[in-house]
């Protein structure tokens, strides 16, 4: 079978070309980091078009455009996606390194272009800068390879692995046949080529399921989150709840409602009664051990839930929330305003038949604390079964 590279490169050019304004337009709506990684690898995929451009125009226009503007232009498409994918993951973009690295390639090509012609030299810098790239993209993306990573991170993985052997074949052959340039239809070259064609497509894929990966999560955790003091809300909670009850027996809920909270708000005003709630949260959340389940059960009331904890445990816990909280001794207008709750424990008995069980009990114990005089710990009575 005979591969014509130079047609094999135009198509490629040309179906990237015409992917970018498709994903631009089709991504409008999405905000953030997202967008602007979109953008920038919409960018990258007419960068790459125009650079496939030129090389596949190898000896019909000058060395100067086909090899030192092509790779130029290929350069900063390179670093342009590691750059778009560092930002849609999360991670610093090393914007100066990239571009170090991108120009020290590039001079050498450009050297070895026209200066001193030579093509194994050109490749073995090529590979370097890919392989520099690929590690800047590779090491952020391990995590995915831990069970239960992010599928979507995967594909992406899988995508830039495919670069990897691309280049290592060509890097491979250099050693085995003499090359006369990039549009020889060697094995190595073609493979190459068949893979800059596809990139864009796979990558563009690899890139929106990412998005789409983070936007869920993030949608799910704002579904989750109560805005107020950053805790669980009530549908998380009652998720976590009936989670932790199914898995675990030694499980105890205490429950915490500020103390004359009306009067606070009456004196210093709602907003001022919201930046308490927020204090508050954060006051009970640093006592607390990873794993264990904290949320707004309602206006000024919070559960906590706390797995592999007996009634002991629970208790004294509670006693320490209870005198961590005494002594946050909030200043507010100028002047320190005392601050309790009151707070109800139960651990899981045999007669609660869900969780729900669980807090109605945690729940009258607390009321038992308001009627006892308030700012003090009250443990439920085990359910009659
Ligand atoms: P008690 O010691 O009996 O619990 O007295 P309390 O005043 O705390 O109880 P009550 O249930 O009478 O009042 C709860 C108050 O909490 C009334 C409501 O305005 C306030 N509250 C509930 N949610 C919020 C909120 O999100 N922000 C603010 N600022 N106040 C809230
Ligand atoms: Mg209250
Ligand atoms: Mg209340």
């Amino acid at each position: 079978m005979h591969l014509d590279l130079a047609t094999l490169s135009l198509l490629g050019a040309l179906q990237a070309l015409l992917l970018a304004p498709l994903l631009l337009v089709a991504t409008r709506a999405y905000t953030g980091r997202a967008r602007t990684s979109l953008r920038i690898w919409g960018t990258v995929l007419v960068l790459q078009s125009l650079g496939w451009l030129l090389a596949a125009l190898r000896g019909q226009i000058s060395d100067w455009w086909s090899i030192v503007l092509a790779n130029g232009v290929l350069i900063i498409s390179y670093a342009e996606t590691a750059r778009a994918l560092r930002l849609l993951l999360g991670v610093p973009q090393r914007r100066a390194w990239l571009a170090a690295i991108g120009l020290a390639a590039w001079l050498g090509i450009a050297w070895f272009g026209i200066v001193q012609p030579d093509y194994r030299t050109r490749v073995c810098i090529g590979a370097a800068l890919v392989g520099c790239y690929l590690g800047m993209l590779l090491w952020p993306l391990r995590h995915a390879l831990r069970p239960g990573g992010s599928a979507a991170q995967r594909v992406m993985l899988l995508v830039l692995a495919g670069a990897a052997v691309a280049w290592f074949l060509r890097l491979h052959e250099l050693g085995t046949a003499a090359q006369a340039g990039l549009l020889q239809a060697t094995p190595g070259n073609v493979v190459n080529m068949i893979y800059g064609t596809l990139e864009p497509v796979f990558a563009s894929i690899g890139f929106l399921l990412m998005y789409n990966e983070t936007a869920q999560a993030e949608l799910r955790r704002l579904a989750r989150t109560d805005p107020l003091t950053g805790t669980l809300n009530r549908l998380a909670l009652d998720e976590e709840g009936r989670r932790l009850f199914g898995q675990d027996d030694a499980l105890a809920a205490v429950m915490l409602d500020a103390d004359h909270f009306k009067a606070i708000n009456d004196r210093f005003g709602h907003a001022v009664g919201d930046r308490v709630l927020a204090s508050l949260a954060r006051g009970i959340a640093a006592l607390l051990r990873p794993g264990d389940v904290l949320g707004r059960a309602g206006g000024e009331e919070f559960l906590v839930l706390l797995p592999r904890s007996d009634l002991a445990g629970a208790m004294a816990l509670a006693e320490s929330l209870r005198i961590h909280v005494t002594m946050m001794s909030l200043e507010l207008d100028g002047q320190v305003q005392p601050i309790s709750v009151s707070i109800g424990v139960a651990v899981r008995a045999s007669g609660d038949r869900d969780v729900a069980a669980l807090v109605r009990r945690a729940d009258r114990a607390l009321y038992e604390a308001k009627r006892a005089g308030r700012n003090r710990v009250v443990a439920a009575d085990a359910p009659v079964a």
